[in-house]
């Protein structure tokens, strides 16, 4: 089908605005699926990412649709991730189209992820298309949402269809409006062929599937390729679209400029495959790669270790076949004294690491306890040596260290009025700075604040949701390093430190965190022979102190030295206790100790 009959789109919602229900509909109304099969909710895939209200992973759909004029078009409906720890899939994803839908649900308004995917798309110059959604609900607002389109999104209000998903309203519109105001694809198809790589996933029968849109040219199996950032070649196996249906893809003879599509070639993992990247023909190789390539970071890092540490070797397994569909997840072997053999892994975001976590403790039944996550810091030594450390156990001495940069986030908080002052309240206690406040209408404000990126990666999210009853959301973008009075805190237990609770905190929570630390280990460290010191210390310093007080009768005293056989099971009773022990300074500790604290961090 030629390029001008084409149109790539893409849907930005925030979760439950009925992304899903509305893609449904577009799907039967096109003739793609029949109804029945809609119940299933095609486009999203994950429990998990439902519960959580993301999608990372759906592939693209393609449609034939005959609009009103009499011609039928190809469209293609990518899906986007909904969550900033996947804004560069996300930017990529965008890239790969000409235009968004936005849908809006007209009972709750704009919310504060829409507002960076929004951001996000008309970086990338994307026609949007806002629909509003829900009309039927009773409660619907228009007037209202039409306003926050103009105030908060610069989108003006005309421009917005009215849709009911559920109640098939608006649908027709809909598609129309994709056919008359989203561009058709503007490639060369004769130049030399470039693809975007949007994504990739690993087929257990076909191995690596390639997820592109071709730019220009066109590419077809048999022809060799190439990956530009890589410098990886391979040869083209199949190419082909996407279908709703199992199986999902659909080998066609060639894909074309402006095509979504996939390809198949002899690519043997999906780490080979970097979103952004640039598929070009092997033998005419294109000379400028298409722009925007970035190899992702992790940007946050914890230990992940087995409960049980017979599971190593299963939980290393587990952690290989979830990499395998999603290289941004990294991990490597790491030993702690407290936890022994584990993994230190790097993550995305937050979100990305608890999503990692439920999955091995669901997909694979894993028993896991994870470390205090971390950032990665930037640490400029007195010689002028930049290092960036992301496990506290690395931090160079004190003494040679000039500075220490924290990443710091912009993050958008959408709040109800009434809950705006222990809101800021909350703020302030996490470091941060409120930018700017605007009115998004006459029962909401979106604050606009600077926050530490450590400070918002454990209950940041919860803490806002439990202080607003639920109606706050955020989302952030990065925003830099910024310098600040930070220290590693280290736990000592009779004056060893337990590498498990070393933590890089700010000088001036430091205090208060050892303390907690302090006691909950008091609490959980068996009595021994003799007082046991739990200190809190920075550098050297000691800033808490718990004694755990001695034992007062040895074990076998109440033996009488008389019943030698009585007193040896009772000390190999005790020799057994201990294989489960780890000795820090002289003292055996239960691992489930350490467990039992990182579980209550
Ligand atoms: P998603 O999270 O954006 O994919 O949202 P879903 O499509 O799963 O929809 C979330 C909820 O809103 C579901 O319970 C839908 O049945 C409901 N919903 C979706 N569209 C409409 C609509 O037009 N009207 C009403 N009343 N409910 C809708």
């Amino acid at each position: 089908m030629p390029q001008t009959r084409t149109r790539n789109f893409c849907i930005i919602a925030h979760i439950d605005h009925g992304k899903t229900t509305l893609s449904d509909r577009l799907l039967e109304f096109t003739g793609t699926i029949q109804k029945r099969e809609a119940q299933d909710q095609l486009l999203d895939a994950m429990d998990l990412e439902r519960e959580r209200g993301i999608t990372i992973k759906a592939h693209p759909i393609a449609m034939n649709y005959t609009a009103k004029d009499g011609v039928t078009y190809k469209l293609n409906l990518m899906d986007t991730p909904g969550h900033v720890d996947f804004a560069y899939e996300v930017s990529r994803s965008l890239a790969a189209c000409e235009g968004a839908l936005l849908i809006v649900d007209a009972a709750q308004g704009v919310e504060a992820q829409t507002v960076a995917n929004v951001h996000l798309a008309m970086k990338q110059g994307l026609t949007l298309i806002p629909v509003i959604n829900k009309i039927d609900l009773p409660n619907s607002d228009l007037p209202s949402v039409k306003r926050q389109l103009e105030e908060i999104l610069a989108i003006p209000a005309d421009e917005a269809l009215l849709a009911s998903a559920k109640a098939g309203i608006g649908i027709e519109e809909i598609l129309e409006a994709v056919v008359a105001r989203i561009p058709h694809p503007k490639g060369h198809p004769t130049h030399k062929m470039r693809a975007l790589v949007f994504d990739s996933t690993f087929d257990t029968y076909r191995g690596v599937v390639v997820y592109v849109r071709v730019v220009d040219g066109s590419i077809k199996a048999g022809d060799p390729v190439k990956l530009m950032a890589t410098n990886g070649s391979y040869e083209v196996k199949e190419v082909g679209l996407f279908k709703p249906q199992q199986p999902k893809f659909f080998a066609q003879p060639m894909l074309n400029a402006g095509d979504v599509g996939y390809v198949i070639a002899n690519i043997k993992t999906t780490s080979e495959v970097k979103v952004g990247d640039t598929l070009t023909n092997g033998r005419t190789p294109a000379e400028q790669p298409l722009p925007g390539f970035q190899v992702v970071q992790p940007m946050v890092f914890s230990g992940i270790y087995p409960i049980n540490t017979a599971d190593f070797e299963h939980l290393k397994m587990a952690m290989g076949k979830l990499q395998l569909n999603d290289s941004s997840f990294v991990f490597q072997a790491e030993s702690s004294v407290a936890l022994g053999f584990g993994f230190r892994c790097g993550f995305l975001g937050l979100l990305h690491m608890e999503i990692i976590q439920e999955r091995l403790r669901r997909e694979y039944d894993m028993d896991i306890i994870a470390t205090y996550p971390s950032v990665i810091y930037e640490i400029e030594k007195t010689n002028g040596e930049v290092l960036y450390v992301d496990n506290p156990e690395f931090m160079p001495d004190p003494s040679v260290i000039f500075e220490i940069r924290e990443p710091i986030v912009k993050c958008f908080i959408m709040v109800p009025n009434e809950y705006i002052s222990p809101l800021m309240q909350l703020i302030m206690d996490k470091r941060g700075m409120l930018d700017h406040t605007e009115t998004l209408d006459a029962r909401r404000v979106m604050l606009t604040t600077i926050l530490p990126l450590n400070e918002i990666l454990v209950d940041f999210n919860d803490k806002i949701k439990s202080i607003t009853r639920g109606y706050g959301s955020m989302d952030y973008e990065h925003a830099g390093h910024r310098a600040d009075k930070l220290v590693k805190l280290d736990i000592l237990v009779n004056g060893e430190p337990v590498d498990a609770f070393s933590s890089i905190v700010h000088r001036d929570k430091a205090e208060a965190r050892g303390r907690i630390l302090a006691a909950k280990l008091k609490e959980v460290i068996p009595t021994q022979l003799y007082q046991v010191a739990i200190q809190a210390a920075i550098g050297g310093k000691v800033v808490a102190r718990e004694n755990v007080s001695a034992m007062r009768k040895n074990v076998t005293a109440k033996c009488y030295g008389g019943d030698i056989s009585r007193k040896r099971k009772l000390l190999e009773k005790q020799k057994e206790g201990k294989k489960r022990m780890k000795a820090i300074g002289r003292v055996n500790i239960p691992q489930e100790a350490f467990i039992e604290v990182l579980k209550a961090n």
